[in-house]
């Protein structure tokens, strides 16, 4: 028989871990798993940003345990390791929900692109995956009622944006990565998919184009090429995570979701 609608749309007494949480759609995801009743643990490299988010998440009324967090650049093992230690002693020894939103943009032509640039965009935006999945996977094992774990890609694995070719790189190798782990852990009771935002209204657009014209400027072509003539808002990713991370989404697994406003629907509009 069916589990009851209120525990199949709810993360009460659920543990997760989600990367990247001071800004943007980590934030949304932080605020939307924690609102649902789970309790979360999220880290970023800069000490005040979680701070002030600690100040904020006060503020917002959550009890103090909801939300926790640590310094940790996920681009370095060692940090890895000891996000993993944290959070293994935090939860007991297990971990339902795991999401590597943590990542970082470089808006450069490839014959610019350094091998210091590129190395640092795969340690931060796939090695990172990888090995913090890789670390949890016992936690995620004794996760009583099975875990699940969600990757953050972009639609920029799926079409050509000029001057992205790392940052696309990157992304696009964590679908195969979905897909080998979900068939390899679904035994272990743990699903694994993958959300590809298009365009969304956070600081990483802007950030990673120092001119603020040329920003401007690409943000309305980009939006001149989305059927729905708007970026996307953090909320509406947190909303798409929180669906996977649900018992509701108990048989989806191995799934790469574009959340993009229809932007890979067509070539050009
Ligand atoms: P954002 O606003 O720049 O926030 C990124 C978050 O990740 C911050 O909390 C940042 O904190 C943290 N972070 C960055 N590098 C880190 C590292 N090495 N170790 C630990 N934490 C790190 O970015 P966003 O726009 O929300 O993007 C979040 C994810 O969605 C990224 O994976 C991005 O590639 C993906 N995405 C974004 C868009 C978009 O349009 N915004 C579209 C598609 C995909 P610190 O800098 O303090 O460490």
């Amino acid at each position: 028989m069916a589990a009851p609608k209120e525990s199949r749309w709810s993360l009460a007494g659920k543990t997760a871990l989600v990367t990247g949480g001071t800004r943007g759609i980590g934030l949304a995801i932080v605020e939307e798993l924690a609102g649902l009743g789970a309790r979360v643990h999220t880290c970023s490299r800069t000490a005040g940003d979680l701070n002030t988010c600690r100040r904020r998440w006060v503020g917002k009324g959550f009890p103090a345990d909801a939300i926790t967090s640590s310094v940790c650049d996920v681009s370095s093992q060692r940090d890895r390791e000891g996000l993993v230690g944290t959070v293994r002693d935090l939860f007991q020894g297990q971990l339902h929900i795991l999401v590597n939103n943590a990542g970082q943009s470089i808006y450069k032509p490839a014959a610019e692109t350094t091998p210091g640039d590129y190395a640092r965009l795969m340690s931060t935006n796939l090695d990172s995956c990888f090995h913090l999945t890789r670390l949890a996977h016992p936690l995620l094992q004794r996760a009583d009622g099975g875990a699940v774990v969600v990757h953050m890609s972009s639609v920029a694995a799926f079409i050509a944006y000029p001057a992205l070719s790392a940052y696309s790189v990157s992304k696009g190798a964590l679908h195969p990565l979905t897909r080998s782990l979900a068939a390899e852990w679904a035994p272990h009771g743990v699903r694994v998919n993958c959300v590809a935002p298009g365009a969304i209204d956070t600081g990483m657009f802007s950030a990673t184009l120092s001119d603020p014209g040329r920003a401007r400027r690409l943000a309305e072509m980009e939006v001149s090429r989305v059927p729905m003539r708007r970026f996307g808002t953090p909320q509406e990713v947190a909303s798409l995570v929180a669906f996977l991370c649900m018992p509701a989404a108990s048989y989806i697994t191995g799934q790469v979701i574009c959340i993009d406003g229809g932007r890979t629907l067509a070539a050009k509009l």
